[in-house]
């Protein structure tokens, strides 16, 4: 069987590692920051030059790679019906119930995936979408957990806002540290990368360092298992 492709969770949270209150986002809406998980999660990965070549030559033509994302079945609800699913990507949702409502009606969409289990969901990428790309989990907090306790799960993309707000939801403990340097480890494996690795990962300039949007300010960091 071919390995399962690696998991990269992003994320977006409080100092105090705050993600949500009440079904949605905490605080008001940071445009640049979901206009910033919007390029990065629909940008297809950099190809080997070995496989460029192979795509070249094919008289079909060059047909870029889809990312895949996975979430809960509650965040899946907390997206406003007319985005959602999120378009360019294909949509994987975790739930105990596959026939839930909230689902059913995505059920002849074959850019939906509802599965039982994140391993479950890229099995079933894997399965059917042969131009399958990067594979984002994009929250909430329950698929946060279930997603670091496996072996695939290899980054993390934080955005780390400088102000509090009323949370009653947050990512789990142990990953994502205030006031780590780059380049500086923690002690349980995972590492903050350089700005010019993270700028390389996505594939854009000037998304590191601190940033500002109103009164919030934010900053992007790489985390990766060291
Ligand atoms: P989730 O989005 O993690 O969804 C939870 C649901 O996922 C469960 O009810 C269940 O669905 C399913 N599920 C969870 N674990 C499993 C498992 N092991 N096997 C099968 N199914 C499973 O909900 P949370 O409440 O944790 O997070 C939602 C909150 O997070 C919202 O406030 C949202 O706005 C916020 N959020 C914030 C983000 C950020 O970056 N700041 C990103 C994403 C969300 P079912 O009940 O159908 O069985």
């Amino acid at each position: 069987a071919r390995p399962l492709p690696p998991l990269t969770l992003i994320v977006a949270t409080t100092p105090s590692l705050g993600i949500g209150h009440q079904g949605s986002l905490p605080w008001p809406t940071l445009k640049a920051d979901l206009h910033f998980f919007a390029r990065v999660t629909k940008r297809p990965p950099p190809r080997p030059p070995s496989e460029t070549l192979t795509y070249r030559s094919d008289s079909s033509g060059i047909s870029p790679l889809r990312n895949a994302v996975v979430m809960g079945r509650k965040t899946f609800d907390s997206i406003p019906a007319n985005f959602r699913p999120l378009k360019d990507r294909i949509n994987v949702v975790i739930t105990r119930s596959p026939e839930s409502t909230s689902l059913a009606s995505y059920q002849e969409n074959k850019d939906v995936i509802a599965a039982t289990s994140i391993l479950d969901g890229l099995q079933r990428l894997q399965e059917q979408h042969q131009d399958l790309g990067r594979v984002f989990v994009i929250g909430g907090a329950e698929i946060y957990k279930h997603a670091i306790g496996l072996q695939e799960c290899k980054r993390v993309l934080w955005t780390r806002l400088s102000g509090e707000w009323d949370c009653d939801t947050w990512f789990p403990d142990g990953i994502l540290v205030d006031g780590i340097e780059e380049g500086s480890g923690t002690a349980n494996g995972w590492e903050r990368r350089t700005r010019a690795e993270l700028e390389d990962w996505v594939q854009e300039d000037g998304v590191g360092g601190l940033r500002k949007e109103g009164d919030v300010e934010f900053e992007v960091s790489m985390w990766e298992r060291g």
